[in-house]
């Protein structure tokens, strides 16, 4: 029979594995896919509900509003903010908006799962570069990856699934390394809950390099996973490349509505952000003090390098009552969300040592 074959490329896509769900009907608290803990604010499901009366209507289709908060909350210019259904969603029209077929696209691995299948979805060719045994980024080894046929490089800081992030001196040498003409796509997805002083400032880094492109999303510290909702920080022209490239009418009018309250009422979800970083505290001297050697982590989740027996500890997990996410033959990513949750955690962490 003949059939109509699947590009290549698409045949032998990594899949990507969405975080364990809490079967209905059971308790167990969801530290598999680096949720907020926290329910939407009142004032955030009221401007939802009243979002809700429009949807006959088709949306704004460049979020104009919403577009012109997110570049005061910045303070860049509105022509250089892009939304999508998702930061992941922006990340593929950048890379639709700059890559030529076969071109190269560097980045770290292990590293967010969504990049080779973004990668290779545009067309290009992959150049995975390992991430150091303590979790961190190699960024020397990133930008000694680039050839003349590299067209963007990809540094995930803080790094899921591991967790640090990359310090401002790092990024410094690899933007005097990379060649202008090549994009680097910083994804900021956690970086409201990086405490570590050593970061770059994302937007002066743009303000000084044309080649940057910054990734941002209301899925996490904002608490808005399920409304799809994230933004791409360019020059304009960059960023009028990537609207380009985007779906049309992408961000649905609720999504903007929930990401514009959700601005407003930024300090009281930044009041959040705070309690799961304390909790990140808690949760990774818990583990160290059981002896286990974990990186830092800079995002509301932390790594257990558990290598071959990362499954085995999931299923552990599972029967205790925290669903956590296992990368086979790696480890274990655990988000930070309840106390109780990092107490069943510990429990699990403690007798899996013996
Ligand atoms: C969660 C995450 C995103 C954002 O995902 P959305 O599509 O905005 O929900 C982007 N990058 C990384 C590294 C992430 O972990």
């Amino acid at each position: 029979m003949t059939q109509v074959p699947l590009r290549p490329a698409v045949a032998h896509l990594p899949a990507y594995v969405p975080g364990a769900r809490v079967p209905v009907g059971a308790a167990a608290f969801k530290l598999s896919s680096n949720e907020n803990p926290f329910p939407p604010l009142a004032s955030v499901v009221a401007a939802i509900c009243d979002a809700a009366q429009d949807v006959n209507r088709y949306p704004d289709m460049y979020a104009t509003e919403l577009t012109e908060a997110i570049a005061a909350d910045l303070g860049v210019d509105p022509a250089q903010v892009v939304t999508g259904t998702g930061s992941v969603a922006v990340l593929n029209h950048v890379l639709n908006a700059v890559v030529n077929a076969k071109d190269e696209v560097v980045y770290p691995w292990r590293s967010f799962e969504a990049y080779p299948i973004a990668v290779a979805l545009a067309h290009a060719e992959g150049v995975p570069v390992p991430v150091r045994a303590d979790g961190r980024l190699d960024l020397p080894a990133m930008a000694a990856a680039v050839t003349p046929r590299t067209r963007a490089v990809l540094v995930c800081t803080p790094n899921n699934p591991t967790g640090p992030a990359v310090r401002a001196d790092e990024l410094r040498h690899l933007l005097e390394q990379v060649p202008g003409n090549v994009l680097v796509v910083l994804d900021e997805a956690y970086v409201e809950f990086v405490r570590d002083p050593d970061v770059p400032d994302a937007l002066a880094v743009l303000a000084k390099h044309p080649n940057v492109v910054v990734l941002r999303t209301f899925s996490k510290a904002y608490g808005l996973a399920g409304l799809r909702v994230g933004f791409a920080v360019a020059r304009p022209r960059l960023a009028a490349g990537i609207r380009a490239a985007s779906t049309p009418f992408g961000v649905s009018h609720v999504g903007q509505m929930a990401a514009l309250a959700s601005l407003r009422a930024k300090d009281e979800l930044l009041e959040r952000v705070e309690t799961v970083v304390q909790e990140r505290a808690r949760m990774l001297a818990g583990l160290r003090v059981q002896g286990w050697t974990v990186p830092d982590s800079e995002a509301n989740f932390v790594w257990l390098p558990l290598g071959e027996r990362a499954a085995a500890f999931a299923q552990e997990a599972t029967r205790a009552g925290v669903l956590v996410r296992p990368f086979a033959g790696d480890g274990v990513r655990v988000s930070v969300g309840e106390p109780e949750a990092t107490a069943v955690l510990l429990e699990v962490t403690e007798s899996f040592r013996r």
